[in-house]
């Protein structure tokens, strides 16, 4: 068994037992690469496990009674306050949409509007110059 981000993954298939109480808090991992999940394996072992059964069923019960004496009611006022406060917070920007290049090519495309300012005036200044070479040959 090891953990990794909080979530128990399974490394010894015999270890069945040992992950009772990973299970009894919804920590045991529903997708492991390449291999049945540990989350299946154990409730494959819990099905004709009844020892494991009343240890989940333990501490899951001693998991809401902790729940419950940790609950505390927040101050009368501390509605009031954010309420208060929260006119003097200011909005942040909007993000960039998904997919959206979030700006990045803005240089690029000034890049293509001067590329193509500068070919046009060299256009023109062709034209010109070819235009009194006409005229002047003609
Ligand atoms: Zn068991």
């Amino acid at each position: 068994m090891a953990v990794e981000d909080g979530v128990v993954r399974r490394t010894d298939p015999g270890a069945g037992h040992a992950l009772a109480g990973a299970y009894a808090v919804d920590a045991i991992a529903t997708h492991d690469a390449g291999d049945a999940s540990a989350r299946g394996a154990f409730e494959r072992h819990l099905a004709r496990c009844p020892d494991c059964r009343d240890e989940v069923a333990g501490l899951r019960e001693a998991a809401g009674l902790l729940a419950a004496t940790c609950t505390t009611a927040p101050p009368p006022a501390l509605r009031s306050e954010v309420l208060a406060q929260i006119r003097h917070v200011r909005p942040l920007p909007p993000l960039a949409e998904p997919g959206s290049d979030g700006g990045r090519r803005r240089p690029l495309r000034a890049a293509a509007v001067v590329v193509l300012a500068v070919a046009l005036v060299v256009t023109l200044v062709l034209g010109l110059v070819l235009g009194l070479d006409v005229a002047g040959s003609g």
